[in-house]
């Protein structure tokens, strides 16, 4: 195999073969094939697309890249959430602990940032101490004692998809549903897990904008998933505008800490307890999505969600002080309001700007190698709807550094299109579930 040649052959449109796509990825995952040939061929993918032969390979070979986790030892189903990626969406801080504390195991294994989305990982590494590196032995240790551990990647699991979302993040090659549909299961298919629940996301902050590309993807995710005998539910939900009202790492961690202690915005916690919901469904731990939303609740009330968190915390080597008290989390040292410059409401808001003004002020990376500001961020005052007077704050960026303030600016003024009248129809939140 020369992987200048399955390069070109994608390039003009060609089909790969199973055996081709299992050589180049093994050959990448070994260091064989350098970052820029797989770069080019990456683009080619996005440019060219894949039939569902070759995503069915391509996911075959990230998951076979590593190892595939057996936990059938560990008593209780295993269940997990996936997002494909959006601004403010920090749904996973609050799912596990949730649904570990309702008596499921959570093998959470997670991404960071990508393009102008955050990532789990990132966010959790704000809270002092927090380990996400954890060795296999650990993570299971961690399982078996709280009932949820998130880490990120290890070089045993799906060490290809580690390398190429790396590597995606930066080349403008993320936007395809072969290869999101590739990145995000075979991480999961790894984990050994029974059920898993997906979060699709679409609108102007998602990697599929149209409602069509986000159903395309959630079917092939579910298919996916149920051709590896997993049970898995896909929900289309909404990203035209930021979820909840932060978008930042440590921001995010503070208000996840807020929804896990009964409070937080509505959007973010409806969303949270309707995932965990269908977690504690294909768990088999309720019989119907109904009464998961019930227990989540009550978990949430109870403020068992809540210890589970902090457990998880310190048992990853996390600062608890910062789950008792969200304050103790950096802060930005500057904030710049960003203004109406008219009366009106709320048309619409280009929700990747957002976050890519997130990612420019420091929270996110633009090269492999760039460290993250965790205390950066967004703070979203008003959403799709809401009226507004001129001078009035839509949002609020928090930076440390003026290097590239006016970039960012620049990004969230034009995010957001203000108009004479109130917007007939408001965006769901959810708009459809596939594969239930
Ligand atoms: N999440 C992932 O894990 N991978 C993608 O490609 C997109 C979202």
């Amino acid at each position: 195999m020369r992987a200048v040649d399955l390069i070109r052959r994608k390039r003009d449109s060609g089909e790969l073969t199973p055996e081709e796509i299992h050589q180049l990825i093994a050959a990448y995952t070994h260091g064989d094939v350098p970052d820029y040939q797989m770069s080019a061929w990456l683009m080619a993918v996005v440019l060219r697309g894949m039939n569902r032969a070759e995503t069915a390979a391509l996911t075959e070979a990230m998951l076979h890249s590593g190892q595939v986790l057996d936990f059938s030892d560990i008593f209780g189903h295993k269940v997990d959430k996936h997002s494909t990626g959006g601004v403010g969406d920090k749904t996973s801080l609050v799912i596990a602990p949730i649904v570990a504390a309702g008596g499921l195991k959570v093998p959470m294994i997670s991404g960071r940032g990508l393009g102008h989305s955050g990532g789990t990982l990132d966010k959790l590494e704000s809270i002092p101490g927090f380990n996400v590196n954890l060795s296999l032995v650990e993570f299971r240790r961690i399982l078996e004692t709280c009932g949820c551990s998130l880490i990120g990647q290890t070089a045993e699991i799906a060490p290809a998809d580690k390398k190429m979302y790396a590597l995606r993040d930066v080349t403008g090659t993320v936007e395809n549903p072969s290869l999101i549909c590739a990145s995000i299961m075979s991480k999961k298919l790894a984990e050994g897990i029974d059920a898993l629940v997906l979060d699709v996301k679409t609108g102007s902050g998602a990697f599929m904008k149209k409602l069509d590309d986000a159903v395309n993807l959630a079917e092939l995710l579910v298919e996916t998933g149920k051709r590896m005998g997993k049970k898995v539910v896909a929900l289309l939900t909404d990203m035209n505008q930021p979820l909840g009202r932060t978008a930042g790492n440590a921001m995010e961690i503070a208000e996840s800490i807020d929804v896990l202690a009964g409070a937080g915005p509505a959007d973010l916690r409806e969303l949270c307890l309707e995932l965990a919901a269908w977690m504690f469904f294909l768990g088999e731990r309720v019989k119907t999505v109904e009464e998961g939303k019930k227990l989540s609740m009550d978990l949430i009330t109870s403020g068992m969600a809540r210890e589970k968190f902090r457990e998880i915390v310190a048992l990853q080597g996390g600062d608890v002080a910062v789950v008792d008290d969200p304050r103790q989390l950096v802060h930005a040292r500057q904030t710049l309001d960003i203004v109406a410059t008219e009366n009106g409401y709320v048309g619409a808001i280009q929700c990747e700007q957002l976050g890519t003004a997130g990612v420019v002020l420091g929270g996110g990376r633009e090269k492999k190698e760039d460290k993250i500001d965790p205390a950066v961020g967004l703070v979203f005052h008003k959403r799709i709807g809401d009226g507004v007077q001129r001078g009035e704050p839509l949002c609020t960026l928090h930076y440390n550094s003026d290097a590239r303030l006016s970039e960012a600016k620049l990004l969230a003024e034009s995010a957001y299109r203000i108009e004479p009248e109130k917007p007939n129809a408001l965006p769901s939140l959810i708009y459809q579930t596939i594969g239930a």
